[in-house]
């Protein structure tokens, strides 16, 4: 195939753009913080499971402090009526059945009164342990939040790198003939499409071009369209090439 050298130099142009949009598009679809954030997701849910033992274990401590506290009130109310009935009874042999067991259902009430204030000390350290966890758990939400926010800026730059490249490159393109661009768009599916030779390297894959390729080089002609031996990108030649 023929073409003129400037056609030629456009695809290198098309080539850089196609390099730019490659790279903004993984770019847009990888974002930095995308790792992070899984990973602050996955220590969420670790975080969660904690809490949900943490709340099952001060409901527990509930549900005890609450079945002592009916406890007291069965015991209080039992001491109430037996101290009624002592008041108005002129059985002594009664009088001492109700005073020993008032005096009983008192060391029940202490008992009870110091199983509440232990119960009642565990549940403060309980209602410690959730707000700790409700606090880790808020601040792995604001980093994820913060770091979600990063990405989509990422996303949203590099989406508007993509477009403007995309642009570009339908420009330059569209100045390069069909024929033309049709070979490095088959070529440019397993190389670089189209690359300077520089300094007797192909920029495309870096290789320093042999004697007997730089020979077959420098017979051709100028509007010939001669491929890169190593990695079969166009070799698009200049005052540079070192011919
Ligand atoms: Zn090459």
């Amino acid at each position: 195939m023929n073409a003129s050298p400037a056609d030629q130099r456009r695809l290198v142009e098309v080539a850089e753009l196609d390099a730019r949009i490659r790279k903004a598009d993984h770019a847009r679809k990888n974002p930095p913080q995308a790792a992070r954030v899984q990973e602050l997701l996955t220590h969420r849910q670790a975080l969660s499971q904690e809490l949900t033992t943490r709340l099952g274990a001060r409901d527990d401590l509930r549900i005890e402090l609450s079945r002592i506290e009916s406890d007291v009130a069965v015991v209080d109310a039992r001491s109430a009526r037996d101290a009624e009935r002592l008041a108005s009874s002129s059985n002594s042999k009664e009088a001492q059945g109700l005073e020993s067991e008032i005096a009983s259902l008192n060391r029940r009430k202490s008992d009870l009164e110091d199983a509440e204030l232990e119960v009642m000390e565990r549940l403060e350290q309980a209602d410690a342990a959730v707000a700790e966890q409700e606090a880790l758990i808020a601040e792995t939400n604001a980093q994820g939040a913060e770091l979600s926010a990063e990405a989509k800026r990422v996303v949203a730059e590099q989406t508007a790198a993509f477009d403007a490249a995309s642009r570009d490159r339908a420009a330059v393109a569209g100045t390069v003939p069909a024929d033309l661009l049709a070979l490095y768009d088959k070529l440019a599916a397993r190389s670089a499409g189209a690359a300077l030779l520089r300094a007797r390297t192909c920029e495309g894959c870096r290789m320093v071009l042999s004697g007997t390729d730089l020979n077959a080089l420098r017979q051709a002609a100028e509007d010939a369209v001669v491929t890169c031996p190593e990695c079969g990108a166009i070799l698009v030649r200049t005052d540079e090439s070192g011919l």
